[in-house]
């Protein structure tokens, strides 16, 4: 039984598409400049299937970054950012002196993308680049651009793929619109 008071609609990114995006997108960070000491940093929880599939990507690339996740949290279960951000959980790994690629699943205001940008600043990484799967640039306050991005899209409200509606949804293979009602 589900009481949730919405629905799925259109399916913007089915699990062969956001596949062959990551496909993609491997390549492009993998043929960069390869580091010896890159620290792939997912932001939780929205990261964890994104960063999961990139991860066993380049691999196959012969990329061997450490892994560790940040929790931030600026939108406290509904869908409208408050403008905050604020850390719920830090990063274990040293990364002084590191190159640091931060791993989002989505870019909407920029606020946390800037936030984390600068934290990790603060701790002294050499380098940062960052990667989203999503980008609404019709939403952006903060003016801020992802290094790479998997997808851009207008502003609607979607979940799936470890985007989460009141954290449902996150486990959805494909990525889906919702309609609220
Ligand atoms: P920003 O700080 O850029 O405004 O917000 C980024 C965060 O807002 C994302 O990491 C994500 O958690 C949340 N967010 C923004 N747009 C959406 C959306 O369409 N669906 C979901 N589920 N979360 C979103
Ligand atoms: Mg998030």
């Amino acid at each position: 039984m589900s009481l949730k008071p919405h629905h799925l609609d259109n399916v913007l990114f089915t699990p062969e598409k956001i596949q062959s995006r990551i496909d993609g997108l491997v390549d492009e960070i993998s043929g960069g400049e390869k580091s010896d000491n890159l620290v792939m940093i997912g932001i939780l929880r929205g990261s964890f299937m994104f960063l999961a599939d990139l991860v066993r990507d380049l691999n196959a690339h012969d990329v061997h970054p450490r892994i560790d996740f940040i929790t931030l949290e600026s939108y406290y279960g509904g869908t409208e950012s408050v403008g905050k951000v604020e850390i719920r959980k830090d990063i274990e790994v040293d990364v002084t002196g590191a190159d640091v690629l931060l791993i989002d699943d989505i870019l909407d205001t920029g606020r946390t993308l800037q936030f984390a940008v600068q934290h990790l600043t603060d701790k002294g990484a050499r380098s940062i680049k960052t990667c989203t799967l999503l980008d609404k640039p019709a939403r952006r306050i903060v003016d801020i651009e992802a290094d790479h991005v998997g997808f851009a899209i207008d502003d609607v409200f979607v979940v799936g793929y470890g985007l989460d509606y009141d954290s449902y949804y996150r486990e959805l293979p494909f990525i889906a619109e919702v309609t609220f009602i």
